[in-house]
């Protein structure tokens, strides 16, 4: 995570790529975000950076000898694990070759053009795969709104609890359903005790959810035993993208205690497929959290001025809800919530610090969530059992339907995007998935 800023980040600066410089764009020539894609023609999953509506081919590109040696190598894998092990400095010298080779201003870009188009490749026509292959999954809590009003639905007396603002809460989530967005997903089958009766019942859920989030990806890591300053862990973070975290709240209700959620969440965990680097994101760095005066300071090894002055991210977020009967009718998906990553109460440094502070190693690839992303007021709730009450007030949409939470068909669409005066637009792309009827 290294906050400079430099020629890439330049907003005079210009892509040859028409598509990458219309305003509002996700992939302008100031992005430059990776993942992984395969087409018809060749069915090899390989790495690309996205720019405009088109996808360079860095495996192609790095054979043709135009990407710098360290990212040349790591660039010509089949997922982003080696990119992301090599480290700030291969990182930012891939990034800047990128910016040139795409860039309308320089000599460089000139003298490849022709060069660098042979890798281009229509967005269109390409297949997404998940960036990385993830050993690791560990979702956080970091939101304090998210935290407080979920406390407030399931324990009314002690919304939150008192470790809340000494520990980055955690639990270990399971990779092997993590899917690329545009992958559906299954409702769920789940152990539920609704609280009249005596004894649960074993059957689809009824309360399906998504929540918002971002997802770090680690980039260089800690080896086992050893720990991570939060410095370290601003150095060693990669690039962030979507992550939905599909929930079952009935099963959660009942599961959840004493030892955290379990069924209700490791049935399927969405991932957008461009990973934002957060060498693209230095422009939209924030101030960490802004503690009221009787909160407590983190303790020292959670805690890092350079962090509290710029671990934050102005990142928005924004999820969106198209039902059976909206795409029937053509209709375009309804904003359920829009918030800020600036309102997370512990930074993604603090989170990897806390996850490394007692000797876990963290390995390339491996995904930090964020916790869902909810804002103070409740536009900027990020799931619907925030948003409804835990069903009691439904969503009313402009068609006239309501949910209380998800029904089979609906598509859930969340999107990022930063921007701030002075600087050029970068959007995070976005991560769908629609809910298919639970199995017979
Ligand atoms: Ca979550």
């Amino acid at each position: 995570m290294t906050a400079e800023l430099n020629i890439t980040h330049d907003p005079a600066r210009r892509s040859w790529i028409d598509t990458a410089c219309v305003p509002g764009a996700d992939f302008p020539l100031q992005n430059l975000p990776f993942g992984v894609f395969s087409t018809a023609d060749q069915s090899t999953a390989r790495i690309g950076v996205a720019i405009g509506d088109q996808v360079l081919d860095l495996g192609s590109a790095a054979a043709s000898g135009l990407l710098p040696s360290g990212g040349a190598e790591a660039a010509r894998a089949e997922c982003l694990n080696p990119l992301m092990a090599a480290g700030p400095e291969v990182w930012s010298a891939l990034r800047a070759r990128l910016s040139e080779l795409l860039g309308a201003d320089s000599n460089a870009a000139r003298n490849t053009r022709d060069l660098v188009r042979r890798h281009l490749v229509r967005m269109k026509d390409v297949t997404m795969h998940l960036p990385a292959r993830v050993g690791g999954y560990t979702d956080f809590y970091a939101s304090i709104h998210h935290a407080t009003n979920v406390g407030a639905l399931f324990r009314p007396d002690q919304p939150l609890l008192p470790n809340y603002k000494w520990v980055p809460i955690g639990y270990h989530g399971r990779t092997s359903t993590l899917v690329p967005s545009g992958t559906p997903v299954r409702r769920p089958k789940g152990q539920v005790k609704p609280p009249a009766s005596s004894a649960p019942a074993y059957g689809p859920t009824r309360s399906l959810d998504y929540e918002l989030e971002l997802a770090a990806y680690i980039g260089v890591g800690n080896p086992s035993g050893s720990t991570l300053s939060v410095a370290d862990a601003r150095r060693s973070l990669f690039g962030v993208s979507l992550l939905n975290d599909w929930s079952a709240r009935d099963v959660q209700a009942w599961e959840y205690q004493p030892l955290g959620p379990f069924l209700a969440k490791n049935f399927a965990t969405s991932l957008s497929a461009w990973v934002v680097t957060f060498d693209a994101l230095a422009p939209f760095r924030t101030p960490a959290y802004r503690r009221p005066a009787e909160d407590p300071t983190p303790l020292p090894h959670l805690l890092d001025p350079a962090d509290q002055a710029e671990g934050g991210l102005e990142v928005t977020l924004e999820v969106g809800l198209v039902t059976p009967a909206m795409r029937r009718d053509g209709l375009s998906a309804h904003r359920l919530s829009s918030g800020s990553f600036s309102s997370m109460y512990w930074t993604f440094a603090q989170m990897a610090a806390h996850h490394a502070s007692n000797g876990c190693e963290l390995r390339p690839g491996d995904v930090l969530g964020s916790g869902t992303v909810s804002g103070p007021d409740r536009s900027s709730q990020g799931c619907l059992l925030e948003l409804t009450r835990r069903g009691a007030e439904p969503v009313l949409l402009p068609n006239g339907e309501s949910r209380a939470f998800l029904e089979d068909g609906d598509e859930i669409i969340l999107r990022g995007h930063a921007e701030r005066p002075g600087f050029v637009r970068i959007g995070l792309g976005e991560c769908r998935g629609t809910v298919l009827p639970a199995l017979p």
